[in-house]
């Protein structure tokens, strides 16, 4: 299945072609075009034409008429006085190729690298091979001085960054102090501490709502939030001063985009995971531990943190902020979740929300993502789980990888200077968040869509373990930015896993033993971990089960079997024991898996038992009272279903009851019952569960009333 297109490429095309047939029969007709309405002279040959500069916050987007057969241009830009009198030298800034953007038919430029607030005037000049041909007519313009007024409260605050003017990056004391004033003078801004560093430097996050943020994680779960993570790699800092600029603008902006977008959703923004890295500006943590090889298995308290906090938030989509040290490729690598585990509609959205948005948008501002390694960039971007664009694919969350081109390169020639360097890294992230919140507020219901098939899809248990290997990124026909993907990454024979297990289960040293594997020596133990990653399990008699039955399917493999790449522990993989066909009543004691089963008569889960249940089909009720785990997904009951004082976790996901729901009493303590894209024949009744269910935003579909605990369900 191919990702989907937006259609505005196609429109776009079609627009310029008939815009074409209006203009030229008026041209014919004798009409006065602007260049003798200006009283000009006569372009030259090969002139660009029709020059324009639009003013943005730390970019200028320059936009021309194409020049036959033209190779690439040249953008020159000079600083002037307000009498337009050159101040300074005029030097080429930039160039654009055609593999910048996917309408070669109206190149833009976005340059960036100046001071904001400074005047310029901006030259254009194609080149035929290497032959410079002449520059365009000359415009001119004062740049977008940084955001918030001076005179107003909370507006006028500013980064060192800012007050510096990229002289000096923000340090961890004064990011402190302009993030608590942010928080004390906007009530749209809760500043919530999510972890410590190992050396003990908080780990802060924004959480950004219109007129203010919901009071807890799970009423900010509510409104499907997005996040972006601004600085795993302490030596890669340029996202993060965006993401403070971005703050800001979100904090204290009044213009109608803003209160928009805040006003059907929450903005998460982690400016610094790795503060003890950003400090000594190092990539990895205090430990030396590079913390983007480690979300997955969550050894350093940061990257814990962090997991914990998508646990409890619960983002639909998220950025991953870095820089990329390849000169050629373009201002803005990007790239979705490929693990092969990751559900293919989240991996299609994040494609979408890249080709879709992001190249689409970029070609109108001038910015030039690309798919990440492009352009000669090595073996990178591929299918470790440990990188937080893939746990996030493999947590259902529709996601991207942003870098940030560290070096100038031959397309921006002035970078010599690193302040012009550092700006323009700083606000091609800036110009992404703030697409990623647009593209956010335009697609929220496909983003939603996209969950909820990955979620069933995954609880559902049906198709291969991939242990390594990514999804396809295929190749666009050049000129394109996605002319030059990443490698094709397919798994290999030893990294597939055809007959998936229907649970894993851990040993008592396994789950609660000691981990050596943290900083000095000491690590979280298993189950803190799995409840870090707010995976369910259920006590037995003998060990710990993790069903695969359960919304991060793709993941749990990853770390508990001994075939797995970078595994925490080599469980025991439970797979189903007893025919696939039963008639009569089935009792269940100890643990049952039922995989694409048949059931010709009533399940009864005894107390202390587990039943698991995929693809399978229940010809009459089922009922658990004081089981240890009920999990049924991807089945058909035909009768009720009642689970009651369950002890350890439930989950029914995507199940067909005709008869009513009845989940009562459960004391499942860590675990979230869950019910998520059930259809119900029936009443459905939800009464004294501790915790209370959730439903992860997949409604159920129930004909008769929802009451108690579910009536939101
Ligand atoms: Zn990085």
């Amino acid at each position: 299945m191919r990702y989907r297109r937006s259609s505005a490429v196609v429109l776009s095309g079609l627009l310029v072609a008939t815009l074409g047939t209006v203009t030229s029969p008026a041209a014919a007709l004798g009409k006065p075009t602007a260049t003798t309405l200006a009283g000009l002279a006569a372009p030259e040959p090969n002139q660009v034409q029709d020059l324009t500069v639009k003013q943005a916050d730390g970019f200028a987007t320059l936009a021309w008429t194409p020049v036959d057969g033209a190779t690439d241009y040249q953008i020159e830009r000079t600083l002037v006085d307000d009498a337009g009198t050159a101040t300074g030298p005029a030097t080429i800034v930039g160039v654009w190729r055609p593999n910048r953007q996917i309408n070669n038919e109206e190149p833009t430029f976005a340059d960036a690298g100046f001071n904001p607030g400074d005047r310029f005037q901006w030259r254009v000049r194609a080149r035929l091979g290497t032959t410079e041909q002449p520059y365009s007519l000359p415009v001119s313009g004062t740049t977008t001085a940084p955001w918030g007024d001076p005179a107003v409260p909370g507006q006028n605050l500013r980064t060192q960054w800012e007050t510096t003017k990229a002289a000096q990056y923000t340090s961890d004391v004064n990011e402190y102090a302009y993030t608590a004033a942010i928080d004390e003078r906007s009530d749209r801004v809760r500043i919530v501490e999510i972890g410590r560093t190992v050396l003990g430097r908080p780990i802060n996050m924004f959480v950004i709502g219109y007129p203010t943020p919901p009071a807890t994680p799970a009423e900010v779960a509510a409104t499907s939030p997005l996040s972006v993570n601004c600085n795993v790699h302490g030596n890669e800092p340029g996202d993060r001063e965006a993401c403070l600029i971005m703050a800001r603008q979100l904090a204290f902006s009044d213009d109608a985009r803003t209160k928009d977008l805040l006003s059907h959703t929450t903005v998460l923004i982690v400016p610094t995971v790795n503060g003890d890295g950003r400090a000594a500006n190092t990539r990895g943590n205090s430990t030396g531990q590079d913390l983007n090889r480690d979300y997955s298995l969550i050894r350093q308290p940061e990257t814990f943190s962090f997991v914990q906090m998508l646990r409890e938030y619960r983002p639909v989509a998220g950025y991953d902020g870095h820089e990329f040290g390849n000169s050629s490729a373009g201002d803005l690598p990007m790239l979705p979740p490929r693990h092969q585990n990751v559900a293919t509609s989240i991996f299609n959205e994040s494609q979408h929300m890249i080709e879709g948005h992001m190249y689409e948008h970029g070609a109108k501002d001038g910015w030039w993502p690309c798919p990440y390694g492009c352009n000669g960039g090595g073996n990178v971007g591929l299918s470790e789980e440990t990188i937080l664009r893939n746990t996030l694919g493999l947590k259902n969350v529709v996601n991207s990888l942003l870098e940030l081109r560290s070096s100038g390169g031959a397309t921006r020639p002035d970078e010599g200077n690193t302040a012009n360097n550092r700006r323009r890294k700083t606000f091609s992230a800036l110009w992404t968040f703030n697409e990623f919140l647009d593209y956010h507020r335009a697609n929220l219901d496909a983003i939603k869509q996209a969950r909820t098939e990955a979620i069933t899809f995954q609880a559902s248990n049906s198709s291969r373990i991939v242990f390594r290997g990514s999804h396809l990124i295929p190749a666009h026909p050049a000129p394109h930015p996605g002319e030059a993907p990443p490698p094709a990454n397919a798994p290999t024979e030893d990294q597939i896993l055809d007959n998936a297990p229907c649970a894993y289960k851990l040993t008592e040293e396994q789950y609660n033993g000691t981990r050596t594997d943290g900083p000095g020596g000491v690590g979280f133990t298993v189950a803190q971990r799995v409840r870090a990653h707010g995976w369910k399990v259920v006590k037995a008699a003998d060990g710990y089960v993790v069903p695969l039955a359960q919304p991060e399917r793709g993941l749990i493999p990853l770390l508990l079997d001994a075939q797995g790449a970078e595994e925490l522990v080599g469980a025991e993989r439970v797979y189903p024991s007893g025919p696939n066909r039963h008639n009569g009543p089935l009792v269940v004691s100890g643990v049952t898996c039922l995989a694409g089963a048949t059931v010709n008569g009533p399940i009864t889960v005894r107390p202390g038992a587990t039943l698991i249940a995929t693809g399978t089909t229940i010809s009459g009720p089922v009922s658990a009272a004081s089981a240890a785990g009920v999990f049924l997904a991807d089945s058909t009951v035909r009768g009720p279903v009642s689970v009651t004082g369950t002890s350890g976790a439930v989950a029914l996901v995507d199940v067909a009851v005709s008869g009513p729901v009845t989940l009562a009493a459960n004391a499942t303590g860590a675990d979230l019952p869950l019910l998520a894209g059930n259809t119900v024949s029936g009443p459905l009744s939800c009464a004294g569960n501790s915790p209370a269910p959730i439903n992860l935003g997949l409604r159920n579909t129930v004909q008769g009333p929802r009451s108690g605990q579910c009536a939101g369900l």
